[in-house]
């Protein structure tokens, strides 16, 4: 992609890549029918399926807030919680959309080192209290890789399976670095979510390449049993639903959803080398996908940003 500027605040700053890109395109070349009964829909959904190595359910959102509020909305009544890092983006960043798409789920933050749930954390979150005055423990929520752009590891993931089965919970996957989580732990994208114990993976096709769109996989059908009305209410049913699925075909069909991710990484390793050469920087987490965390100088920062065009 031509670009004369280059901007590393987020991956979100980046354009459409060229794969997403062409099968918009070509999607755009017929008349199909509308709200997800086209052919570039079911083929990305069965696309997902084999990828995944199951027969899950499908849906797609716009965007991240969306697919993780009412995921997670599909997992729990009112009177419910959700246990989540206290970092979490649907704790900090999501407006309280989690909380109003469930009509007012709890959710209760957990502290844990390097942006992940800590299991011990989490229990004595889930034990505190076992009254009926307290929001009743439902979900745990995860997000792969951590907002501080650390990442689970298989045995990590099966820990915390272990104490959702002890408390009968539900465990959601926030993915919005998901395809980099897999980049880094070279692991199958099955390994990673259902065969750890996942329920619900949210995956973000934004950060990967595409312009909007996000994929909600539903490993354990029965709970998307209405979902799609709950999309329909909630205006995340797209009408022209195509422009998001093939987009996502596009990646998936191509393998361009891992290489994406195989060089952020690798951008972000090599950023990562060239700051750790600079005695004033302190990396602040360990990197092991895409996100860099340092702590700079203020006078570095001010510098920087006066260097701004
Ligand atoms: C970007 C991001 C999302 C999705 O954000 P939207 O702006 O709603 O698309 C969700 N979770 C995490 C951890 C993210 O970084």
């Amino acid at each position: 992609m031509a670009s004369n500027s280059v901007q590393f605040a987020s991956d979100n700053y980046s354009g459409i890549c060229p794969e997403a890109l062409e099968y918009m395109l070509r999607a755009n070349s017929d008349d199909v029918p509308a709200y997800g009964d086209d052919p570039w829909t079911q083929r990305a959904a069965d696309q997902f399926r084999e990828l995944f190595e199951i027969d899950c359910e499908v849906f797609f959102v716009f965007n991240g807030t969306a697919a993780n509020s009412l995921s997670l909305a599909s997992l729990c009544q009112s009177y419910h919680s959700v246990i989540c890092h206290e970092l979490a983006h649907i704790e900090t960043d999501e407006c309280g959309g989690p909380e109003f798409f469930s009509n007012g789920s709890k959710l209760l933050v957990a502290h844990g080192e390097h942006g992940k749930l800590n299991p011990m954390a989490a229990e004595q979150l889930i034990t505190k209290r076992t009254d009926i005055h307290y929001p009743k423990p439902k979900v745990l929520s995860l997000t792969q890789a951590t907002e501080v752009g650390t990442v689970y590891q298989f045995e990590e993931l099966l820990a915390l399976r272990e104490l959702a089965d002890k408390y009968k919970l539900k465990i959601h996957m926030d993915g919005a670095r998901f395809a980099n989580a897999i980049a880094s732990t070279q692991l199958s994208p099955a390994k990673l979510t259902w065969k750890a114990g996942v329920d619900v993976l949210c995956f973000c096709g934004t950060k990967n390449g595409m312009g909007i769109g996000e994929a909600i996989l539903f490993f354990d059908r029965a709970l998307a049993d209405d979902f799609s009305y709950r999309c329909k209410q909630a205006g995340q049913l797209a009408s022209k639903m195509r422009f998001i699925a093939a987009p996502w075909l596009g990646l998936l069909e191509t393998g361009a959803w891992l290489r994406n991710a195989e060089h952020a990484n690798r951008m972000a390793a090599h950023l990562e080398e060239q700051l750790q050469a600079l005695p004033a920087i302190q990396l602040l987490f360990p990197r092991e996908v895409n996100s860099v965390f340092v702590q700079l100088p203020e006078r570095a920062i001010a510098q920087l940003h006066a260097s701004l065009p």
